[in-house]
């Protein structure tokens, strides 16, 4: 006889994991099937930056309702996620002023700690900025990075001490439906029954959705990460997205983390190997640091990686119910999912459980807007992150 379950949860990134938890909370007895180990995805190559600075209100408010778990972790969930307030600048070209301006008043309604400060302001915050290219950035002095790996870990062992079940190296090869109602899924491991069947496979997630006929329109984004060698004499910077050069960087103690918005690799598949990152990432990452880094020319290479996410068509996340009753998705999240990660778990849970998210209402993240062409953009957009 099959073992029977509550909700069976496809992927332990931390999306996954999150879901876990959350329904464990609410009395589920949860298994999470996970094809290779935990966090073997995108999860265990994220650079782990929280911030709430988006250009749409579903985001900031996800970001948001999440920042409140990462700063009281070990009160609100238990064990360590490894947040590091850093202070957070989103720098924008001077073409995008109007825009951070309308974003950041949309922040501020929400009730995100954030200012629009002025180039003048940001030399006060971080003296080794270089500041001579754009006139205005959005401050979150709170926010900052936290630790994926940690954070994931933390959400399954707390859904382990409610009751969940943990198989790793375990692939669902198939998913049982009767009667237009999921039933449980196959694996190289065996069968398994629940009612409920959460879709979290990252970039596998539009072949887990093949698997009872719902077409999710995901493609692949490769991301190279670089991490440098801080001189001393630079000091301790803050987390920084900049728009105006197209890099994000981030301090990692006596590193700094560096990646790019351009250059990204689309459309490999989810199986190939990582591989190392794509030639001339380097130079093209350590010159868009030391441009904006004063000092950074006497800093080294450290080391490198690649990580890959699922990416859709408006580069937003996927959350919603769809094809047979039962089965929910929660994937998609476009090179930006960790820092949602607890809002997202919480919200997945309040819709499979109560028919409707609660803490935010994402409606809009359904998967039925990509055949209705209603794709996500700000009303302020900065355009697509991933290039
Ligand atoms: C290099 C990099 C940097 C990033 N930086 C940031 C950042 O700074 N801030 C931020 O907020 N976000 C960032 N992200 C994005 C964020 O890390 C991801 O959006 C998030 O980790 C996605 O989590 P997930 O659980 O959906 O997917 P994953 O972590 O990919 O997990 C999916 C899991 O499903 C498993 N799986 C797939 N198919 C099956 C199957 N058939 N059966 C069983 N298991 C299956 C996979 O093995 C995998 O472990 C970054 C991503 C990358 C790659």
């Amino acid at each position: 006889m099959n073992q029977t379950y509550d909700a069976i949860v496809i992927g332990a990134g931390v999306i996954g994991a999150s879901i876990a938890y959350n329904l464990s909370q609410r009395g589920l007895k949860v298994l999470i099937l996970e094809r290779q180990t935990v966090g073997a995805g995108a999860t265990g190559a994220s650079s782990g930056l929280v911030r709430m600075h988006y250009d749409i209100e579903v985001d900031s408010a996800l970001a948001w309702e999440s920042f409140h778990f990462f700063r009281n972790w070990r009160e609100r969930i238990g064990g360590e996620c490894g947040f590091h307030k850093t202070g957070f600048l989103q720098i924008v070209a001077p073409g995008k002023n109007e825009h951070l301006h309308a974003n950041v008043a949309m922040h501020k309604r929400i009730g995100i700690l954030t200012d629009v400060v002025t180039a003048v302001d940001v030399k006060k915050i971080a003296p080794m900025l270089k500041t001579d290219d754009f006139e205005l950035a959005a401050y979150e002095p709170e926010s900052g990075y936290a630790d994926p790996v940690l954070t994931t870990n933390s959400f399954i062992e707390n859904a382990k001490a409610n009751g969940t079940v943990l198989k790793q190296d375990c692939e669902v090869a198939g998913i049982r439906v009767s009667g237009g109602n999921v039933q449980g899924v196959d694996s190289n491991r065996g069968s398994f029954d629940a009612p409920i069947v959460v879709n979290c496979a990252g970039t596998f997630a539009s072949r887990v959705g093949q698997m009872v006929g719902v077409e999710i329109p995901l493609d692949t984004w490769t991301h190279d990460v670089a991490f440098v060698k801080r001189p001393p004499q630079v000091g301790m910077h803050p987390t920084v997205i900049d728009d105006a050069l197209s890099m994000y960087f981030r301090p990692e103690g006596e590193l700094t983390l560096v990646a790019l918005e351009d250059g990204n690799r689309m459309g490999e598949a989810p199986e190939a190997e990582l591989g190392r990152v794509d030639p001339g990432f380097v130079m093209r990452a350590i010159d868009r640091i030391c441009e904006r880094v004063d000092g950074m020319e006497e800093g080294a290479l450290h080391s490198t990686h690649v990580g890959r996410d699922g990416l859709t068509p408006d580069q937003r996340a996927v959350m919603s119910q769809a094809g047979p009753d039962g089965f929910y998705l929660a994937c998609g999240f476009s090179g930006t999912g960790f820092k949602l990660s607890p809002a997202v778990g919480v919200c997945m849970s309040e819709l499979i459980l109560d028919g409707r998210a609660k803490l935010v209402d994402i409606s809009s993240l359904d998967l039925g807007r990509f055949a209705r062409g209603e794709l996500l953009h700000g009303e302020h957009s900065y355009g697509h992150i991933w290039k």
